[in-house]
């Protein structure tokens, strides 16, 4: 991405293993991520362009000498940061804040969204998939990377469990992750009622729909002012607000309201390499299709037909099968 509306396809070196914990993958899939579009509508124009993607899942084509359990020929998934999944916060649960890791497209990291990618820690960041790297699980493993792993840290962090209600605000590939997440907990709906009004309107058909009271749960996919305002509009006294969504402000209504009607605020980036195990045999036994976001492909040279469908809101979440 060379600045705002400005994706290109561009010839790069191809990556090398720099440390010995650096694995080489040759993209099979790799997706455009709803926060690709941050830089997409802000970025100012550079003339050195920056790698884009962070979703994808591929074959091993290389490993350094530290690197165990992995070999050439793998197919394997990586999460949306890599980390080495061993230190004090990784074995917390908190892969997001290793102080070996780090985000693609960053510090010389390739982008994703490209034909290879150098993984650092590769070791604690790559999960072998058990499937041919033609399967038609692919789609659903690939959301394994990013979004269906933050709606289900949405939902976690929200106490999702059986028979609480729960409202997901945000109608996009997280929010709808969110919704068979929440589902999959045992949450007492199964995307029972849709709600299109936003704002007051929004919050009083929530709370018509549960007595008046408001959901146990709020699951804020969005990440504006206005969705967090919803979201504390429609959660019950005591119910728990989860927020997944990049946040597009710096402070928030957490005064006085909040703490008179003792409502929890949670949630933050998602550690999806903490849950992917877990959550992988459900996919590969086919339990959950979350791989049904995805509502366009397209090659490596379409990619920037991508970011304009889903900055114009014509695709909900594109596949870049390279
Ligand atoms: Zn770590």
């Amino acid at each position: 991405m060379y600045g705002a509306g400005d994706v290109r396809i561009a010839d790069v070196p191809d990556p090398a293993i720099h440390a010995p914990t650096d694995a080489i993958v040759r993209v099979v899939r790799a997706a455009i991520c709803g926060s690709d579009l941050y830089p997409y509508r802000s970025m100012p124009a550079t003339n050195q362009g920056r790698p884009m993607g962070h979703e994808f899942l591929g074959i091993i084509e290389d490993t350094g000498a530290e690197v165990t359990g992995l070999r050439r020929g793998d197919l394997v998934l990586s999460p949306f940061t890599y980390a080495d999944n061993t230190c004090f916060w990784c074995r917390r649960g908190l892969q997001t804040s290793c102080p070996h890791g780090g985000r693609y497209g960053f510090d010389g990291v390739d982008g994703g969204q490209g034909e290879a990618v150098r993984v650092p820690q590769a070791s604690g960041t790559l999960v072998k998939l058990p499937v041919a790297a033609d399967s038609a699980l692919l789609l659903s493993l690939m959301t394994l990377t990013d979004v269906f792993c933050t709606g289900h840290h949405a939902a976690v962090t929200a106490q999702v469990g059986p028979g609480v209600s729960v409202a997901v605000v945000g109608d996009g590939a997280v929010g709808l992750c969110a919704v068979l997440a929440a589902k999959r907990l045992g949450a007492g709906f199964g995307a029972t009622d849709i709600v299109l009004a936003s704002g007051d309107e929004g919050v009083e058909e929530v709370r018509k729909l549960t007595g008046g009271h408001g959901v146990d749960a709020v699951l804020e996919c969005v990440g504006s002012m206005q969705t967090l305002s919803t979201s504390f509009g429609a959660v019950r006294d005591g119910g728990v607000v989860s927020r997944v969504g990049v946040p597009s402000y710096a402070d928030g209504p957490i005064g006085m309201d909040m703490i008179m009607r003792n409502i929890t605020l949670t949630g933050g980036v998602d550690p999806a390499r903490h849950y992917i195990d877990g959550i992988l045999p459900d996919v590969l036994e086919g339990r959950v299709e979350p791989g049904r976001v995805f509502d366009r492909t397209v090659g490596l040279d379409g990619v920037p037909d991508g970011y304009r469908a889903m900055a114009g809101r014509q695709s909900l979440k594109v596949l870049i099968a390279p």
